[in-house]
């Protein structure tokens, strides 16, 4: 690889032939896949045609390709690419300025379309293969909203129906975000709904609750079983969520070959794990195979940690019991995180992928408390002008204590960070830290105990 170029543009802008024209599938280079996803009732592999029955079939057979590596994105859907990408690596001067330290920080700016994040790489990936397979509607949750937003974008582009069902404390801390999904013609349900057996069990026996993405999971399921040519679309934790991501490792990994950039540590925030497995991906892919020694750091939220306080098992995607078993870091379905500002990372576990890579040693974790975050952000948006999602800020937080420990070693490290959106309809978040009542939510060893114990029993 060339040697760091003198001549780095503070934003690395690649051009349209730069784009890449295939995804990455990081599980062609795995050692080990992780464990299949089990049918709940006969605790067997699911099977192809079950997976049939929920999910969009071309993403099914994306979601069980282990063997190749790379899988070619179609052309409608690159069309799509080229109207929001290649998306911009920045070099965060002024932030490093401000900080002191000594420490190359980079961030990957996913925020650049009107979803505002990078769930939009997915989102036109299902929308289209849907359309493919002659599908009319498709029924999805969202927490904080950033997955509705960019599915009903999708969803217009392709002409397909959509109904949200969206995390209620999400819904009401941001309305402006309801009407944007409605503004794509999306049609969107505050979670849990009367209208699902799932919603009207939840809210009965957790009256007042504000719901979570478990539960919103849960009642998209069952709308999706109850209609003709309709499948149920996930915005995260599935290999292929992770598989479309991949786009943006494979845009700054060819941004770095360009500038001869050598990444030390590379950092992303983890909900579901789609913007950090994408991010990744093929960096990770080739620590594997002994080819670097990148350091990857995953950040959780403090009050959602299933990576650094969970349990490496098998349990349900969502509260309501209906999804396949998935092995994966969990705190548990029935665990109900306390209404934090990073709506996104709200959820009780880790894509299984993520999981196994942190299993086997490849990828660190840490988790950072609410405040810390919303510190972070600030700092960021005074110094690098955007004004970040609460979710991105999480990285930005852990990024901030990588360059002060560079600060103390006197060490140049080179960090990139993914920076997965804007926070800009998060003002009552911002307001919330602004005027001094932002809380921390400390998770106790009992609380999480009670999450735990909704996990079922499978060995
Ligand atoms: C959804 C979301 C996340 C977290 O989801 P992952 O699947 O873990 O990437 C992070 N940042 C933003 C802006 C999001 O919208």
């Amino acid at each position: 690889m060339a040697n760091e170029k003198n001549n780095i543009p503070i934003k690395i802008y690649l051009s349209e032939a730069e784009l890449p024209k295939q995804w990455y599938n990081v599980k062609a280079d795995m050692k080990e896949q992780h464990a299949p996803f089990l049918n709940p009732a006969t605790l067997k592999p699911v099977t192809f045609e079950e997976l049939c029955g929920i999910f969009i079939t071309e993403l099914v057979k994306q979601e069980l390709n282990e063997t190749d590596r790379y899988i070619d994105i179609p052309e409608e859907v690159l069309n799509f690419y080229k109207m929001v990408r290649p998306s911009p690596l920045v070099r965060a001067t002024f932030l490093e300025k401000a900080l002191g330290t000594p420490a190359k920080i980079y961030y990957k700016f996913e925020g650049n379309n009107t979803s505002g994040s990078h769930k939009l790489n997915s989102a036109i990936a299902q929308a289209y293969y849907a359309k493919e397979q002659g599908l009319t509607s498709i029924t999805t949750e969202t927490g904080a909203g950033q997955w509705g937003t960019a599915l009903a974008m999708a969803c217009s582009f392709f002409d397909i129906k959509l109904d949200v069902f969206m995390v209620k404390g999400s819904a009401m801390q941001k309305p402006d975000r309801v009407e944007v999904m409605k503004t794509y013609g999306a049609e969107v349900t505050p979670s849990p709904s009367m209208v699902t057996n799932v919603g009207r069990k939840i809210s009965e026996e957790k009256p007042g609750t504000t719901g979570s993405l478990g539960c919103a999971i849960s009642e998209a399921i069952e709308v999706c079983a109850t209609r003709d040519k309709c499948k149920y679309a996930l915005g995260s934790v599935l290999d292929y969520v992770l598989l479309h991501q991949s786009i943006i490792g494979l845009e700054v990994k060819t941004a770095c070959e360009k500038y001869g950039i050598k990444p030390d540590i590379i950092i992303g925030c983890a909900g579901g794990g789609s913007n950090l497995g994408g991010l990744i991906g093929p960096f990770v892919g080739e620590k594997i195979q002994g080819k670097n020694d990148i350091r990857i750091i995953a950040v959780e939220p403090a009050s959602c940690p299933s990576l650094t306080r969970g349990k490496y098992a098998y349990d349900f995607g969502d509260t309501g019991k209906i999804t396949p078993l998935l092995k994966m870091y969990t705190i548990g379905n029935g665990f109900i995180p306390s209404p934090i500002h990073a709506g996104g990372l709200r959820f009780h576990g880790m894509s299984p992928i993520i999981s196994k890579l942190y299993a086997d040693g490849y990828i660190e974790a840490t988790s950072v408390g609410q405040k810390e975050v919303f510190e972070a952000a600030s700092l960021f948006s005074r110094t690098e002008g955007i004004l970040p999602a609460p979710e991105s800020a999480h990285a930005i937080r852990a990024t901030i204590i990588e360059a002060e420990k560079c600060k103390e070693t006197g060490e140049e490290k080179t960090i990139i960070f993914g920076l997965t959106g804007t926070g800009h309809f998060d003002m009552s978040a911002y307001r919330m830290y602004n005027s001094g009542e932002m809380v921390d939510s400390i998770l106790t060893e009992e609380d999480l105990q009670k999450g735990f114990e909704t996990i079922p029993k499978v060995d």
